[in-house]
């Protein structure tokens, strides 16, 4: 019989698909690999695994123990499922500006979501870093994965991610394309596919407009998950060749192309490296370019935003996809 023992003997190993519409024609070829087919629906399953795992090993995190991690996003749903599956409970921490349609994906999973003010400062008692602090000294057994600095993360995928584009592109792979959030992917997939390569493979980060990594000082951007205010210990700064500075526009523009025409419904951050790449594909103008770009999570998450019309609008994005007609303009 075909089966899995446990879902999370399904994490990783994702496809690679060659994107074909949205690239206009530029030559060379341009992979896809989708990241939101992992069980928990992001390229965060690798390293919630990882992490776990680890301190398992290490003695820190033990049977019973409790996960509290400030987080509202893939992460949280990433060890909210290794949790479940492994008998932990989990604590996380977000503001309240984070969705209640979020919130209740982690409950979903039987975690538990403590919601803190946004608007006080990081070192008010109650802001969501001093909060989680607290729930670490005060739970006993507490552990805090800390992806921003926890070194299993860009492990992951210097383990898993890189392999596995190494093997799928039979070593033909010439560009990698990411965004950068913690860095964990970009550095540690980066890091694998330029030693396997002799540095032959060029490392491409993607960046929304603001944002440190591509020299911003901050915010504001609209595009989740990518881009930050501050250097994480997990980014290897060393690591990309070239950063790609890519608007809100583009990144949602190209998110929505994706899905129309490629039939991917992907996350901003996924649109927003998949912007880049093509960009990337349409300078080199290459036929022998073999460019992958990595989608981080599905668009499901972002109805209402990335999605909708008004959304959109409201922030001057919306542009109609090409030659489509609404079925106002019929009427
Ligand atoms: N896209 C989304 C939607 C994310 O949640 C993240 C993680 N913050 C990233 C991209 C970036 O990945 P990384 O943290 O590995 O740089």
């Amino acid at each position: 019989m075909d089966y899995a023992n446990a879902l999370l003997d399904l994490v990783g190993n994702t496809p690679l698909v060659k994107l074909r519409r949205v690239t206009d024609g530029a030559p060379g070829l341009v992979l896809a690999k989708v990241e939101y087919l992992n069980p928990g629906g992001s390229v965060k399953d690798r390293i919630a695994t990882r992490m776990v795992e680890a301190a398992e090993a290490s003695g820190e995190l033990k049977p019973g123990g409790t996960i509290v991690e400030p987080t509202s996003g893939n992460t949280g749903v990433g060890l909210a499922m290794v949790a479940q599956e492994k008998g932990y409970r989990c604590v996380f921490v977000c503001p309240d500006k984070v969705s209640e349609d979020k919130r209740n994906v982690l409950k979903a999973y039987g975690a538990e979501v403590v919601v803190c003010p946004t608007a006080v400062p990081p070192e008010h008692p109650n802001s969501y870093y001093e909060v989680s602090d607290r729930l670490v000294r005060e739970i006993d057994g507490a552990w805090k994965p800390n992806q921003y600095a926890n070194t299993n993360n860009p492990r992951a995928h210097y383990e898993t991610t890189g392999p596995e584009l190494w093997k799928q592109t039979e070593g033909r792979i010439t560009h990698f394309v990411a965004g950068i959030g913690t860095g964990g992917t970009i550095s540690g997939t980066g890091r694998y596919l330029k030693e396997v390569s002799d540095g032959r493979v060029q490392v491409i980060g993607a960046d929304p407009h603001g944002s440190v990594y591509s020299g911003g000082t901050g915010r504001p951007y609209l595009v989740e998950g990518v881009g930050e205010d501050f250097w994480p210990d997990t980014y290897d700064r060393d690591v990309a060749d070239r950063i790609i500075e890519v608007s809100d526009a583009d990144s949602f523009a190209m998110t929505r192309r994706m899905a129309r025409e490629e039939a991917m419904l992907v996350g901003g951050s996924a649109g927003m490296a998949a912007a880049a790449a093509v960009r990337l594909a349409q300078e080199l103008d290459d036929p022998e370019a073999v460019i992958v770009v990595l989608l981080p999570d599905g668009g499901r998450g972002y109805l209402t935003k990335v999605f909708d019309d008004e959304w959109l609008s409201q922030y001057g994005f919306l542009t109609p996809p090409r030659g489509q007609r609404t079925v106002g303009d019929l009427l």
